[in-house]
């Protein structure tokens, strides 16, 4: 196996490759984790310094601030590897590594403008290693939350569940300060307790799909998101937001999330990948398979539903259109799930409105997007259930895990910046802004811990930058198969 890395290695990081390959990363034993690319090679060990091999290091600049201000990444989008940052990446990139039963031997990084529509690339992306596709938003409003305003720091996602649910009365262990998951192994993620402390009497988390941390931030200043404004008032957004775990893809991500674990340990490698034991590709991340996702866990994975229920037996907790569900009280996929639908929340949207009467879309021409028109009727449906959960302060569920789908849809279209990605969040906010209204309506809005995240960042592709890594592979004589693309599994039981 290691000459056959070697030489998928090797054919990855051939200079005529740069352009689309960023880096390749495969396990390099004892806890390590090897880097190439066409400029070097480096070997990287959580803990300790990275050991430089030949060259350039693939990942020199770590710095999870880096492209603050956001007018310096508006600067530089989609910058090159040399010019580019890559946060904690030995300890994301060895979490990937992590379950010998689907990780792959090795993974590519695309660069940060490649554009691959054939393999289903859009002209927004994500999935790199770099900083501005793993970062996400994080505000936190309401009591408890320790400052106010913009705050110079930033937070990983997988420390976003267990401070939710720690929040809704989850309790750390003593000797780690950790949650615990199911099988009384300690979650990697912190309970952010620098930012806020315990007291609400609710606790809910809107997650934006993909919502662009600087963009959002940068409307919020401008006033164009009066929703997320509101939050503001009552609390912090940081400027680094969340570093997303590796690749930066979505239901990794939500599982990251509502888990406090990496992939690694949750399972959900990417939003594809390849199962050893049952020989099948699985696609964890489409319509049709949402309602699975809980398939897909690994033992002892315990989500924040499962830790709030564990602290508090009988309280309930809701879970509103996220496939991460399980244990929640109520939970839109588990309304799925009881219809018998094979093909998910596909056939769900037929009995959903029509988007072209949803009063939440700001620019009707954006429903020409069957993607956009599809996410505007599940997030329409969204706000629909949080209004009826949250229908009596008295009846509102202790913890509320609110998902919403368009803000991907929009930056998919058109990337960071883009009028329908800026429409998309703009949208997005109305809907957050009719939840807030009604807990003003209800009188509880000064009880109401809210937090508001999304699952990773988005670049811009350049249309220029196309072709893959195929031809590369191929000549290189290796038997593999590629999921993703990036998922790289190799040896002769591989061959396609
Ligand atoms: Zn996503």
């Amino acid at each position: 196996m290691d000459r056959l890395v070697e030489r998928a290695a090797d054919a990855l990081t051939a200079p005529e490759l740069a352009d689309v390959v960023d880096l390749v990363a495969w396990p390099d034993g004892d806890g390590a984790v090897r880097v190439a690319n066409s400029a070097g090679r480096a070997r990287l060990r959580p803990g300790e310094p990275d050991e430089l091999i030949d060259g350039a290091s693939p990942v020199a600049d770590q710095n999870p601030m880096a492209f603050l201000p956001y007018s310096d990444e508006c600067a530089d989008p989609a910058p090159p590897n040399a010019r580019n940052a890559y946060p904690h990446a030995g300890d994301r990139l060895l979490s990937l590594f992590g379950d010998g039963g689907r990780s792959p031997n090795l993974v590519v990084v695309h660069t940060a403008a490649h554009y691959f529509p054939e393999a289903g690339g859009h002209v927004g992306e994500h999935g790199s290693l770099d900083v501005i596709q793993s970062r996400a938003p994080l505000l936190l409003s309401g009591p408890g939350v320790r400052a106010t305003g913009w705050l110079d720091d930033y937070a990983r996602l997988r420390d976003i569940g267990p401070t939710l649910a720690w929040l809704a009365g989850a309790g750390p262990d003593d000797a780690t300060g950790r949650l615990l998951d199911a099988a009384g192994a300690p979650v990697e993620g912190d309970v952010l307790d620098r930012l806020v402390g315990r007291g609400a009497g609710w606790v809910v988390g809107v997650l934006w799909d993909g919502a662009h941390c600087g963009d959002l931030l940068h409307l919020v200043g401008r006033g164009e998101l009066p929703a997320v404004e509101r939050l503001l008032e009552r609390g912090c957004a940081l400027r680094g937001g969340a570093v997303a775990e590796f690749p930066s893809v979505t239901l990794t991500n939500h599982t990251s999330i509502l888990t406090g674990v990496g992939p690694g340990r949750h399972g959900i490698l990417g939003n594809v990948f390849y199962d050893r034991a049952s020989e099948l590709a699985v696609n964890a991340n489409d319509a049709t398979t949402w309602h699975r996702s809980a398939e897909w866990l690994r033992p002892g994975v315990a989500t924040v539903f499962e830790q709030v229920a564990r602290a508090r037996p009988g309280v309930l907790t809701a879970c509103v259109n996220e496939p991460v569900d399980r244990g929640s009280g109520y939970s839109t996929m588990a309304v799925i799930r009881a219809t018998g639908s094979a093909d998910g929340a596909t056939s769900l949207a037929q009995a959903l409105a029509d988007p072209t009467g949803s009063p939440y879309v700001g620019e009707r021409a954006h429903l020409a997007d069957r993607y956009y028109a599809w996410a505007t009727q599940v997030d329409d449906a969204g706000v629909d259930q949080m209004l009826s959960l949250w229908h009596s302060p008295g009846a509102a569920p202790a913890l509320t895990w609110w998902s919403n789908s368009v803000t991907d849809a929009g930056h998919h279209a058109g990337g960071p910046r883009s009028t329908i990605a800026r429409d998309s969040l703009r949208d997005a906010d109305r809907r957050l802004g009719a939840f807030l209204d009604h807990l003003d309506r209800v009188g509880v809005a000064d009880e109401v811990l809210v937090v508001l995240t999304a699952d990773h960042g988005f670049e811009g592709a350049d249309p220029a930058c196309r072709g893959g890594w195929d031809e590369a592979l191929r000549s290189a004589g290796v038997p593999y198969r590629d999921e993703g693309p990036g998922f790289v599994y190799l040896g002769e039981g591989m061959a396609r």
